[in-house]
C-alpha cells in the first residue's frame, strides 16, 4: 500500500538529522533515506573518531605539566580498538 509523506530527507548525517527532527516537531510526516549509517560522517568517520584519538595524548600531555602526577603510558593499540570497535 502506497504511503504519503510531507517530506523526504536524503542523507541522515547531522544535517539530515536536524532537518528531519525539525519537520517531525512541526507535525510533518517524514521519510528518511540513508545509504550507509544514520549519523553520517561526523559520528562514524570524522568528528567523534578524530576527537577520540586526540583526547588521550592531550590528557597525557596535561599530566606532565601538573606537579605530583605521574605520566600515564599511551596504549595506542587499545586506543585504536576503542575508536573502531
Ligand atoms: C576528520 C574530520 C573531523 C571533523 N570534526 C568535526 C568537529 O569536531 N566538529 C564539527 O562540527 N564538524 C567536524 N567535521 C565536519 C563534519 O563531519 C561535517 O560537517 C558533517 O558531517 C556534515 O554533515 P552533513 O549532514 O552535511 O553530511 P554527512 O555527515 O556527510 O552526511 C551525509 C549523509 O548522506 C548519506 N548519503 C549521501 N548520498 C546519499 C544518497 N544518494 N542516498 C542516501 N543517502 C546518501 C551519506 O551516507 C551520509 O550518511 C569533521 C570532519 C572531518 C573530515
Amino acid at each position: 500500500m502506497a504511503q504519503r509523506f510531507d517530506a523526504i530527507v536524503l542523507g541522515m548525517g547531522p544535517g539530515g538529522e536536524v532537518v528531519s527532527g525539525k519537520l517531525i516537531k512541526a507535525g510533518k510526516k517524514v521519510a528518511v533515506v540513508e545509504k550507509e549509517l544514520i549519523g553520517g560522517e561526523c559520528a562514524y568517520w570524522a568528528c567523534i573518531p578524530s576527537k577520540t584519538l586526540l583526547r588521550s595524548p592531550e590528557a597525557r600531555e596535561e599530566s606532565r605539566r601538573a606537579f605530583g602526577t605521574s605520566t600515564p603510558t599511551l596504549d595506542l593499540e587499545g586506543l585504536f580498538k576503542y575508536r573502531t570497535p
